[in-house]
């Protein structure tokens, strides 16, 4: 498969659609409040889409005979769960994390990107977490230059994490995005810096460390989608569509200050 280089006009169009994704986000982050349902923070992503002219890149995905879909709009993911949580009756409550992951396909290119929320007042290690997985991902931002390899993108995240005491989940990473949700390449949260693709200009990708307060380990619940620490451990995962440029990834889905809306 082609690697998802992109001409200007191409990337003017998917800095339209994480620009969308950055709006859901913006109105989610305000919604996450103690006894707020998940399954409400989709409906908010769902008006918010529709008012946009956009739609899910979630809602559907994965449909196969015999497999249902992805019933969300977006994925709603609590506490020890790490990605694709289905949003739901489950109430948050104080001092719980929640991972959103909002995606959107607009004129027929998709923004992707996932932020940790804490429901009031959290727990200092949680606040360390959702704080040092955010850097992780401004990290990893930093090195999506063109001329590096692709490895250096998942070293920057394995080597900012790892000595923290951070299990970084590597079966699950970010992914080239454009036309398509996942285009060619993965991109792992771990690697060497000299292996890889070589990165060039124009590149877009979803950048998207996922890190654990314990181990790496993971299983899938019964529903096929929702995934877990293994050890119960909580989890955090940030994620931005970018282009890579010379001085670094370029952040498409970047938040918009309330004031200047
Ligand atoms: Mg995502
Ligand atoms: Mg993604």
């Amino acid at each position: 498969m082609a690697m998802s280089v992109k001409n200007a006009r191409e990337i003017g169009k998917m800095r339209e659609a994480g620009r969308v994704v950055s709006r859901v986000h913006e109105r989610i982050e305000r919604a996450v409040v103690p006894g707020v349902t998940t399954s409400e923070l989709d409906d908010i992503a769902r008006q918010t889409l529709i008012e946009f002219g956009a739609t899910s890149s979630f809602l559907g995905y994965g449909r196969a005979p015999g497999r249902r879909g992805f019933p969300g709009h977006i994925c709603a993911s609590v506490n020890d769960v790490i990605v694709h949580g289905i949003p739901g009756k489950r109430v948050l409550k104080e001092g719980d994390i929640i991972t959103v992951d909002v995606g959107a396909i607009l004129n027929g290119y998709h923004g992707d990107s996932a932020w940790t929320y804490p429901v009031g007042r959290i727990s200092p290690e949680a606040r360390r977490l959702l704080d040092d997985t955010e850097v992780s991902l401004y990290r990893a931002v930093a090195a999506a230059r063109s001329g590096e390899r692709l490895g250096a993108v998942g070293a920057a995240v394995e080597r900012f994490a790892v000595p923290m005491g951070y299990g970084v989940i590597r079966e699950y990473g970010g992914h080239g995005i454009g036309r398509s949700m996942h285009e060619e390449p993965h991109v792992p949260n771990h690697g060497d810096p000299t292996r890889g693709v070589l990165l060039r200009s124009g590149l877009t990708l979803a950048i998207e460390p996922m890190l654990t307060t314990g181990g790496e380990a993971w299983r899938e619940l019964d529903d096929g989608w929702t995934v877990v620490t293994a050890d119960g451990s909580l989890a955090a995962h940030f994620e931005h569509t970018v282009v890579v440029t010379e001085t670094g990834g370029e952040i498409l889905t970047e938040r918009v200050p309330v004031a200047v809306q």
